[in-house]
């Protein structure tokens, strides 16, 4: 019976199942899908690996594979985002965390985009860019008074004008 079924695949069924792979095959049991699948499975496996031989990773958010020795393509900040995700992935993540991760990974953002992005620091409000010049923007704790707001001679932190944030711009490409 064994050598039956597979003679079965080999034949006419096997090249039939290509055109209609799922489901409703009673002629290709459950088992040899996931048989498969598994293969599949392993396969994808192999390939992530050979991946990272390579020194590729993954984009936590999107998937997209990238170049890790190049500092600039993947954040590096608890998960590895790439670029065009660092914004939304930020959106997300900083919620879930304790002031003092969140300032951690915001210094790492920070650096992260002002070395390889040339996005800009800017401490007061009224030199923000207008709205329309900026790709995005990410509000990031100010450095000097460690996101209190205040001097540590007790006045207001001249940094940040006692807001304990500075953002973090990023200009439209055509304006980089
Ligand atoms: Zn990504
Ligand atoms: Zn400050």
């Amino acid at each position: 019976m064994i050598a039956g079924a597979g003679d079965c695949r080999a034949s006419s069924y096997g090249s039939h199942s290509r055109f209609n792979p799922v489901p409703n095959m009673p002629e290709e049991p459950i088992k040899d899908y996931e048989a498969k699948l598994a293969r599949i499975v392993q396969e994808l496996d192999n390939q992530k690996q050979a991946l990272r031989l390579l020194g590729l990773r993954p984009c936590s958010r999107c998937g997209k594979y990238f170049q890790m020795h190049e500092g600039k393509n993947l954040l590096d900040a608890d998960q590895l985002v790439c670029y065009r995700c660092v914004p939304d992935w930020w959106r997300q993540r900083s919620p879930a965390l304790n002031t003092k991760q969140r300032q951690t990974i915001e210094a790492k953002i920070r650096r992260w985009l002002v070395t390889y992005y040339k996005a800009k620091l800017i401490q007061q409000a009224e030199k923000l860019p207008p709205d329309d010049e900026i790709e995005f923007k990410i509000v990031v704790s100010c450095e000097q008074c460690n996101g209190t707001g205040e001097s540590a001679g007790g006045g207001k932190c001249h940094s940040c004008d006692g807001r304990g944030t500075v953002w973090v711009v990023q200009l439209r490409p055509e304006l980089q």
